[in-house]
């Protein structure tokens, strides 16, 4: 059977619009470069318009995403107009369902009433952790309590349910974050975003990092701990959408990134070192006496074995003593597996 294909989505952010919090990490307008208000009917037509005019694979199911804020938290007004210019799009077949972030707190039945039949076909929350300190250190303002309540009204009205968590926050240890994971594994949502914490400029964390309250993970530290997250969701057949911020050119440039963990290809780097462990363990099962090597993967994996800017290549001649690594590529082979060639 054919997997579905992952649909094309249209972003439409309303930073930090409907929340009345100040996560410590938080500089919601630095993520999304944009003004923190609700973007006018007509910027948001224009939008979804632009993308939609964009080319790509006719048989993409389409989606248009609130990220960025509060969306349950807004007033039902706003709610209601949001989900009506969108779901203009979905009377019209241009896009299949609308999907929206939210904070636990806010998926109640009266708000899922108000929603009910209005097109959304996935809602995220954003749960970030399953540790009550670790939240109220974050200034989260919610407990893991909330974030199961959440879930539980979600999957009884059907909804496909993602969840989003974090790394690294404050007083969290890499223990703490793998036990979140299991606890979030446990909620069997149908998809999970993994997001390393950054600091951002004007957030309370950027503050705690100055005055010495905060160290943040370093990005070798993070990308292996979301490495064994993203294995033990996969084991539990959760498919991990994201991992790591969503890089662009102007965020870079922006200077809003004070520090931490952030890499353009944060995904890229965890896949990367998924398949170092991968050619790792199948070097260790051969004896390699022969000074050159070859190695086969499936063409779609050759980067991530390569890695970032042949790193992979590079490690695996030294640990091995080896003086000549080639890699195949070889469609029929499962995607998730290096083979010695010969
Ligand atoms: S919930 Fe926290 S991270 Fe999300 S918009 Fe509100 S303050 Fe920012």
């Amino acid at each position: 059977m054919a997997t579905p294909k992952r649909p094309y989505i249209v972003p439409v952010f309303i930073p930090h619009a409907g929340c009345p919090h100040r996560c410590a990490f938080c500089n919601q307008t630095a993520i999304t470069l944009s003004a923190m208000s609700l973007p006018s009917v007509q910027r948001i037509r224009e939008r979804i318009d632009r993308h939609l005019a964009y080319p790509r694979d006719p048989d993409r199911p389409v989606e248009i995403a609130f990220f960025g804020g509060n969306f349950l938290g807004l007033d039902p007004p706003a709610i209601g107009s949001l989900l009506s210019e969108a779901g203009r799009y979905v009377e019209t077949g241009k896009v299949g369902a609308i999907r929206f972030s939210t904070r636990p707190e806010t998926v109640t039945a009266r708000r899922l009433d108000r929603i009910h039949g209005l097109g959304v076909g996935t809602i995220e929350i954003g749960a970030q952790s399953m540790n009550d300190q670790v939240l109220a250190a974050a200034g989260r303002g919610h407990t893991a309590d909330h974030t199961r309540k959440a879930v539980a009204h979600l999957k009884q009205r059907g909804y496909e349910t993602g969840l989003q968590m974090m790394v690294g926050l404050p007083g969290q240890s890499p223990e703490d974050a793998m036990d979140t994971g299991r606890q979030l594994a446990a909620l069997e949502p149908d998809l999970v975003r993994i997001y390393p914490t950054v600091v951002l400029r004007g957030s309370r964390l950027a503050h705690w990092y100055a005055t010495g309250r905060y160290r943040p993970m370093s990005l070798a530290d993070s990308v292996s701990l979301v490495k064994s997250l993203y294995t033990m969701f996969c084991d539990h057949g959760i498919a991990v959408t994201r991992m790591g911020l969503q890089g662009s050119e102007a965020f870079e440039a922006s200077g809003d990134i004070v520090c931490g963990p952030y890499h353009p290809a944060f995904g890229h780097l965890v896949h990367a070192e998924r398949f170092l462990d991968m050619a790792v363990k199948t070097l260790e099962g051969h004896d390699i006496q022969a000074g050159a090597v070859t190695l086969a993967v499936n063409p779609r994996n050759l980067s991530r074995l390569r890695g970032q800017n042949n790193a992979n290549v590079r490690q695996l001649k030294e640990r091995f003593g080896i003086d000549r690594l080639t890699i195949k590529t070889n469609p029929s082979l499962p995607a998730d597996l290096v083979s010695v060639v010969g």
